[in-house]
């Protein structure tokens, strides 16, 4: 079903998908020096596969790099990776509209390093996995609770860029939102704990009227290719989109909240539960502003709508 790329992205090679072997005292395992990336090959009608925006899992790849003390693939080997690998497992893309291959590329500290300090050599490797679609029958709206006491980044910390270390960090918040019947959790920023930062995997949209907004990057947000894709989206088709600092008090008086994500794509969210207080959104939960963008996203993305951004690689 999976294939992974090589051992090292300077002499990499595809290899039959299976366990790796890793020193005990690799930098990845003892001080999580380890980044990774998520995109998607779909096919299209006519049976050619395509990718979203691949490079820019490149770019924030490079950019992760440097926050981690790593060493990257440049965009050309990140590139020609993932499309070998999505190349030689192929087979397992499904049909139109059926689903996507889910492509995971992982950059890691593979040497051994006992004292604290970066890794010797590092590891880069592809694997993929078909996946179904999100929403099998038509958008349904997801339930977040709003954290306030735990938080996935900090200032100057690392929740900006894809670390494997953000994921841990979320785990506890987000087994305990999901024990209680929550989709997933909001976070919070963790100075005044009254702006909006994002989802565990996914970030986070608030519409008002003709108006969308979205809290800015600044280091503990995840800049999203989803995310930027979709201000590009709305304001094509004629929203109002603003990155500013969101309130959760905005959130609360939003008409529609939406979150999106290489997985999610575009999730409407029906329901926001803060401190105790439940708020629903309409009377189904699923707006029309995301339902607009969700289809606008996934007709680009399924090659059924003209790429005007260039947003497609064909393969
Ligand atoms: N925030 C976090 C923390 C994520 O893990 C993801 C998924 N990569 C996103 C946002 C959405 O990013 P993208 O649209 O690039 O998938």
């Amino acid at each position: 079903m999976k294939c992974s790329l090589g051992e090292s992205f300077t002499k990499g090679e595809l290899v039959p998908f299976g366990n790796i072997e890793i020193n005990p005292s690799a930098g990845v395992l003892n001080y999580g020096q380890g980044l990774f990336e998520g995109l998607k090959a779909y096919r299209k009608e006519d049976g050619n596969v395509l990718l979203f925006r691949p490079e820019e899992n490149a770019k924030r790849m490079i950019a992760g790099s440097e926050r981690m003390c790593m060493p990257s693939p440049s965009v050309d080997q990140f590139m020609q990776a993932v499309k070998a690998t999505v190349l030689a497992n192929e087979r397992w893309i499904p049909p139109p509209g059926k689903g996507s291959l889910y492509i995971r590329p992982l950059l890691m500290g593979s040497g051994s390093v006992l004292g604290l300090a970066p890794a010797p050599e590092y590891t880069f490797l592809v694997y993929v996995s078909p996946v179904g679609n999100y929403f099998k029958e038509g958008l349904s709206p997801i339930n977040l609770v709003v954290e306030t006491e735990m938080h996935r980044a900090t200032p100057g910390g690392t929740g900006g860029v894809k670390t494997i270390g953000n994921y841990a960090a979320v785990l506890k918040a987000q087994g305990a939102a999901k024990a209680k019947g929550y989709s997933d959790v909001l976070y919070l920023d963790s100075t005044h704990k009254k702006y909006l930062e994002e989802v565990s995997s996914c970030n986070i949209f608030v519409v008002k009227g003709n108006t969308i907004s979205t809290p800015d990057i600044k280091g503990t947000i995840l800049p999203g290719i989803t995310r930027k894709s979709i201000i590009d989206v709305a304001r094509d088709q004629g929203f109002e989109v603003f990155e500013k600092p969101v309130t959760v008090d905005e959130l609360l008086d939003a008409d529609e909240v939406f979150c999106t994500g290489t997985a999610v794509v575009v999730s409407p969210v029906g329901s926001i539960t803060y401190l105790g207080k439940r708020v629903a959104y309409g009377s189904s939960g699923v707006g029309l502003v995301s339902q607009q963008l969700y289809s606008g996203l996934t007709r680009l993305q399924m090659g059924l709508a003209d790429d005007k951004m260039g947003w497609i690689v064909e393969l």
